[in-house]
């Protein structure tokens, strides 16, 4: 194997290089139609979406961020709302809430590194009025205690599914469990368009209804104004480029799975090393779609000297930080050990569906080296 192998951890250069010629069709093809906002092309992707995720309605948006924002709206949560995400999550969550005045609670994460339901119940109180499970790294949290939580204490659940588009849970689509999901398609997310992009997702008419006016100045279908809104449309271009890269997600995911596996084979006799269940022994109860491929290692730190000494780069998610670290933000939650123990711990290795598996096999071998295995 070669030694002056580089493996970014994204190489930003392979997303529209690799198949240039496939989106140069589908970039004229709207250029030439002159279909710049609110088209055809934006329609039939929020229809592939909402029929992929398997809920009724989807509607783009500019961006992830505004898609919890939006979502947070459309289900009714005012200023002084206490709203429960995790402390493992990006700045976005928490900006979402804080946008609406409503006040964020950080929860505390379990051993999958999701939003614990345990540190959840703690947190609540009778100012809270609604949960973000958080789906990270292509991974959905175990639902039904999140589920029986939002019963028992009248709880709105919106899942913030930045990373989780495809994944499931017991065969269940994340984005489908709460009164809506959130998607992000920033480039390196594992559909993502050639800028920014996001989505909501929902079962509820009604909630439909208000986030398809408010992202496009509170008009409705007609045009009519109804309701104070803002913009935050999703370009047409944007959406078509989506629904290009729809036609082979599967084929990207795989791809995923593919690099989980090959690190999971190498890394299965490493004790050092916890990694995320196999592709190959996750059950029927999720099915990972790897957005990213955390790891809990001993010796993080000299880990990630020694691959970026082998010319790997490797990161620790959220510049190392999770919210409660924020000190800017002044954020708090109750007793967030094992996030603050993950973060001693964690890393992110290079996991995207433009990397080579020669890529992923040199990464999977440098890691043994370090931990001292053949
Ligand atoms: C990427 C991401 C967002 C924000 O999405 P943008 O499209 O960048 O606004 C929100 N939450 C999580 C967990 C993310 O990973």
């Amino acid at each position: 194997m070669s030694e002056i192998m580089k493996v970014q951890f994204f190489d930003y250069s392979r997303v529209y290089s690799t198949e240039a010629e496939r989106y140069d069709n589908v970039l004229k093809d709207v250029l030439y139609r002159s279909d710049f906002i609110m088209r055809d092309d934006l329609a039939k992707f929020e229809k592939k979406l909402a029929s992929f995720v398997g809920v009724k309605h989807a509607i783009g948006v500019a961006n992830g961020t505004d898609a919890i924002w939006l979502s947070l709206l459309a289900v009714g949560i005012k200023p002084t709302d206490e709203i429960i995400i995790p402390s493992h999550t990006y700045v976005a969550t928490a900006g979402a809430v804080k946008m609406i005045g409503a006040i964020p609670i950080l929860a505390d994460c379990g051993e999958d590194h999701l939003i614990n339901p345990e540190s959840v119940e703690s947190l609540i109180t009778e100012r809270t009025k609604a949960i973000i499970p958080v789906q990270l790294n292509g991974r959905t949290a175990v639902m039904e205690p999140l589920f029986e939580l939002s019963q028992k204490y009248n709880l709105i659940l919106v899942e913030d599914e930045a990373q989780g588009l495809g994944s499931k849970y017991k065969g269940k689509m994340a984005g489908s469990f709460g009164i809506a999901g959130t998607y992000s398609f920033f480039p390196a997310k594992v559909l993502g368009c050639f800028g920014d992009g996001g989505a909501v997702v929902t079962d509820d008419d009604n909630v439909a209804i208000k986030v398809r006016r408010m992202r496009d100045h509170g008009r409705d279908v007609q045009g009519k104004i109804r309701m104070w809104g803002y913009n935050s449309r999703l370009d047409n271009i944007q959406a078509a480029i989506l629904l290009e890269k729809f036609r082979t997600f599967e084929r990207d995911i795989n791809h995923r799975r593919k690099i989980a596996s090959i690190y999971s084979e190498h890394f299965k006799d490493i004790k050092e090393i916890i990694s995320p269940p196999s592709p190959n022994d996750e059950g029927s109860k999720h099915y990972n779609t790897f957005q990213n491929y955390e790891i809990e290692v001993e010796s993080r730190d000299n880990l990630r000297s020694y691959l970026a000494e082998h010319n790997i780069d490797t990161i620790i998610q959220w510049g190392g930080k999770p919210l409660h670290g924020l000190t800017a933000l002044g954020l708090h939650g109750k007793d967030l050990s094992r996030t603050e123990l993950l973060f001693k711990r964690a890393v992110l290795l290079p996991m995207n569906q433009y990397m080579y598996l020669n890529e992923a096999e040199y990464v999977a071998q440098k890691v043994r080296e370090f931990y001292g295995a053949k």
